[in-house]
């Protein structure tokens, strides 16, 4: 762990394992933190703010330029470290740190743009001023799924805002962390400005979070359970909040869109990550004019996957992280299944030969799909393609926002007004029109309904860690 500028142990000297997900082998371990430590944490951090904070915009830009330097010439490591951890394929492990690294450079830009503004007033005798402040020591909870670049999205703004940060790495990825804070620390940020608390229980670190004054703000990246029950508890101390939880995204093909495109851009982005993405397509909607093609072809294009260790040359898709993860996607297959869906493409676990000893499940395709099954309603978050055939685009859409989530929805269409009408109409912080990559650091990343508060990346990212304050001159 790293607190007020020193690597440090747990109490009594507590460690927990780290398990490769493809093979179950434990490729490290980390310190096993608490209360205790969260509190030294959040007292280092308080101590450090009142510096930080006044450090000018140059200066922090400077400093997340030098970690966006060490990030990318580390970038190789990192993905290696995010594979052995988190199981993706070693290409997808590259992106994200590119990905990861893209917040780093944004930010260090955005920190020398947070302008004021001069507003007129009505009284000719006074004079209104609008300036934006650092919200304070910032708490960040981040989950295992995107384990490098949830961690920049989140410090590179608050950072640049000039707060200063405790993270809370999920348990499954903490080496990502440790490398990460490393690369804070070697860019020179001052001791106290980011610190590190790894735990395999996040319980006490999180009521630590939400309770304790000296922290002004949680980010929390993670299931829309644990969000709401953060958000809640800290709603007890009136606590700013951004919570990017989880999402049900659906992927509309139109009747005029062409089927073997939106079926290679389908299987491309349902699979990324072994399905294990807040934005991953969990429903397909496909109108009937266009059904068969499409299914034909994610059909073939799913069988061709080839599943396996990430760190293997030619392999699609990793495990899933862990055995639970691997149960729920095989009750929902099941479910759906029983309840009338054709199976034509994967729908078992794998445990044939090196995939016994990982978390494995077949890439899958469920084709005829219907409202009653579980996988219309739950997030899956594994490698599932279930496919629902529709005829009208006015239910199209109803049956779409049909879901407490509003993180990522998809079109594909080749009519312009038929793709502003579906993009209005959607309930979806996110909504990708023939694109199935709608994200950057450039642009605002967020979800509706019950899919979070705030938006990440962007302009909008580091007014997450700005208070605005107002100054009335009478003159
Ligand atoms: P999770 O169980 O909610 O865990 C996320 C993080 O919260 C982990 O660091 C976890 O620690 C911690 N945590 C769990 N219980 C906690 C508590 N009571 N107090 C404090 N911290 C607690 O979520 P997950 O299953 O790892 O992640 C998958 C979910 O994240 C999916 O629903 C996905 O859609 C969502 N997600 C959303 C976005 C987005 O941007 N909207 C991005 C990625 C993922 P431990 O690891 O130690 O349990």
């Amino acid at each position: 762990m790293f607190i007020d500028g020193e690597w440090c142990e747990a109490e009594g000297g507590r460690r927990f394992e780290v398990f490769d997900p493809a093979s179950g082998a434990v490729v490290g371990s980390v310190p096993d933190g608490g209360a205790a430590e969260a509190r030294r944490a959040i007292a280092a951090a308080g101590r450090a703010f009142e510096a930080w904070s006044r450090t000018t915009a140059y200066r922090r830009a400077e400093l997340l330029l030098k970690a966006h330097a060490l990030m990318t010439e580390r970038a190789e490591a990192l993905a290696r470290t995010m594979t052995e951890e988190q199981g993706k394929p070693i290409r997808a492990a590259r992106n994200e740190v590119r990905y990861g690294a893209d917040f780093l450079l944004w930010f260090a830009e955005e920190a020398k743009r947070v302008n004021g503004e001069i507003l007129p007033s009505a009284r000719p005798d006074q004079r209104f001023m609008v300036l934006h402040q650092p919200v304070g020591v910032v708490a960040a909870i981040t989950p295992w799924n995107y384990p490098v670049s949830m961690i920049t999205r989140k410090l590179a703004p608050a950072l640049a805002a000039g707060c200063t940060v405790v993270l809370k790495p999920a348990e499954a990825t903490p080496m990502c962390a440790v490398a990460m804070t490393r690369i804070f620390e070697e860019a020179g940020f001052p001791p106290g400005v980011v610190n590190l608390v790894t735990a395999s229980d996040p319980v006490p670190i999180g009521a630590e979070f939400t309770s304790h004054p000296g922290v002004a703000k949680l980010t929390f990246t993670g299931s829309t359970a644990v969000g709401r029950r953060l958000a809640s508890e800290a709603a007890g101390r009136m606590k700013r909040v951004s919570m990017e939880l989880g999402g049900h995204a659906p992927f509309i093909v139109c009747k005029d869109a062409d089927p073997v495109h939106a079926a290679k851009g389908g299987s491309l982005v349902k699979f990324l990550n072994t399905g294990q993405a807040c934005i991953s397509p969990n429903r397909f909607y496909v109108h009937e004019a266009v059904y068969a093609p499409f299914v034909e072809t994610l059909t073939e294009r799913v069988r061709a996957m080839k599943a396996g260790s990430g760190l293997e040359e030619g392999v699609a898709v990793g495990p899933l992280v862990n055995a639970a993860a691997v149960e729920k996607v095989d009750r929902q297959v099941r479910d759906a299944v029983d309840k009338g869906a054709e199976l034509r493409a994967g729908g078992a676990r794998l445990t044939e030969g090196a995939l016994a000893k990982g978390h494995f499940y077949a890439p899958t395709v469920l084709a005829g799909v219907t409202s009653d099954m579980l996988i219309h309603r739950e997030e899956t978050f594994g490698p599932v393609a279930p496919v629902i055939p529709y005829g009208d685009e006015d239910d199209v859409l109803a049956m779409a926002n049909d879901t407490e989530y509003g993180l990522a929805a998809y079109v594909y269409t080749r009519d312009l007004s038929r793709a502003m009408h579906l993009f209005e109409g959607l309930r979806f912080g996110i909504v990708g029109i023939n694109d199935i990559n709608p994200t950057s650091a450039a642009a605002p990343f967020g979800g509706m309904k019950q899919s979070g508060l705030g938006r990440e990346g962007a302009r909008e990212g580091i007014h997450e860690y700005l208070e605005t304050k107002l100054g009335g001159f009478a003159i």
